[in-house]
């Protein structure tokens, strides 16, 4: 109804009309902020245009889930007030017993639902090396549903995605790839054959650090029921108002993803040949063991850059203090940088022996490179290590 067809254009035309045609009524060339809860019936169950309560039907939250499906090539879109919420409404979509297959580098919040909320209502997790293709080769018979993050927080291991893919429908199991790293404008898993892509719209999609979101893209259109009731059951849906906020954001999408990419590919460089540098990971250099498979899978290599500190814990605390453009906080995806360190903030929730057999030394800083002067980065980060 509401989506205007741009499918034949461009990424970059699609991410600026995708999901809203100017209203009918007054031409208003941005979506209104349908703030109602509810809508007048014109007589006992007959909603105009069925729209009849705004956790189920919503002008600027359709605006914003059609713009997504577009983007990433889906049937149906569904927003949610956070990441979480959207991961949290798909795994409900499963049943005591059912298996769930996952990467072992998972964010952090979602390895804490899978392990201490969703085991207690029967689900079964096993974790693999997603990035490992071997892995991939004997996933038990009995998985319902595959979940990989690609490049993966906070270490950017890549899965190889059509090998996963076909792995899991092989053995009959729908697989869920967190594609909020990469944004639709660096890869497309719907479009590969994955069922569900994920999002933290919170990160890249709103790209503003000022509002929390999520969102589920479904590929096939026969699921787009029994999604939408799940969604709507759940009661999991984000505001009008954080629809439109995000909305907004994502219309620059592609403009800041290749600022973001040009930035981290220079800071990358920059910090592989820095003497007090012990280890860079970035997807784009050709020391990172998937690069090949990165320049394949995606169309550039994305914002986020890490690095490691030799001496662990105590100097990466000394070099994030004396940054000055980068600002000390969780979270990513914003025009502007941040700087964290996995082990104490945004991976505290994972077991110290986990967090090291999986790779994240105590030593490793995760960077959130922003759309500012790449100069300006560099020097930044050339004066903080300057004082280590
Ligand atoms: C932030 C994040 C989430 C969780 O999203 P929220 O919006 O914070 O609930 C999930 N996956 C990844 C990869 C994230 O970075």
């Amino acid at each position: 109804m509401l989506a205007m067809s741009t499918s034949n254009h461009q990424f970059g035309t699609r991410v600026v009309h995708a999901g809203w045609e100017p209203d009918e009524q007054t031409g208003a060339v941005m979506p209104p902020i349908y703030m109602t809860s509810t809508y007048v019936q014109d007589a006992p169950g007959k909603p105009r245009n069925g729209f009849e309560y705004s956790r189920t039907q919503n002008v600027t939250r359709f605006a914003l889930q059609d713009a997504l499906a577009d983007l990433e090539g889906g049937a149906a879109g569904f927003t949610f007030t956070s990441g979480m919420a959207a991961i949290h409404t798909l795994l409900l979509t499963l049943k005591p017993g059912d298996r769930v297959v996952a990467g072992n580098d998972l964010y952090g919040g979602t390895f804490r639902l899978f392990s201490t909320i969703a085991t207690r209502f029967g689900l079964l997790f096993d974790y693999i090396d997603a990035s490992d293709t071997s892995a991939w080769q004997n996933l038990p018979s009995d998985t319902r549903l595959v979940y990989v993050e690609t490049p993966s927080n906070p270490l950017l291991k890549l899965t190889p995605l059509q090998v996963a893919i076909d792995a899991a429908h092989r053995v009959g199991a729908e697989i869920a790839v967190d594609n909020t790293f990469a944004t639709p404008y660096l890869q497309r898993p719907l479009q590969l054959g994955a069922d569900y892509v994920i999002h933290s719209t919170t990160k890249y999609i709103s790209g503003h650090s000022d509002v929390v979101g999520g969102a589920l893209i479904i590929r096939d259109e026969a699921r787009k029921e029994d999604m939408w009731f799940h969604q709507n059951s759940a009661g999991t849906v984000n505001s009008p108002f954080d629809a439109f906020l995000t909305l907004r954001g994502l219309r620059t999408l592609e403009v800041r993803m290749e600022r973001h990419c040009h930035n981290a590919m220079a800071v990358a460089q920059f910090l592989e040949a820095h003497p007090k540098v012990a280890k860079t990971i970035y997807p784009g250099l050709a020391s990172h063991p998937q690069h090949e498979l990165a320049t394949r899978q995606m169309h550039a290599f994305g914002g986020m850059v890490c690095f490691e500190l030799p001496g662990g814990e105590q100097p990466a605390r000394a070099f994030v203090s004396a940054l000055k453009v980068f600002a000390l906080a969780e979270s990513l995806g914003g025009v502007e940088s941040l700087v964290e360190l996995p082990a104490p903030m945004t991976h505290a929730s994972i077991p110290a022996a986990t967090r090291r057999a999986i790779g994240i030394e105590d030593g490793l800083v995760r960077l959130s490179i922003g759309i500012e002067a790449a100069d300006d980065l560099i020097a930044d980060l050339q004066q903080a290590l300057a004082t280590l």
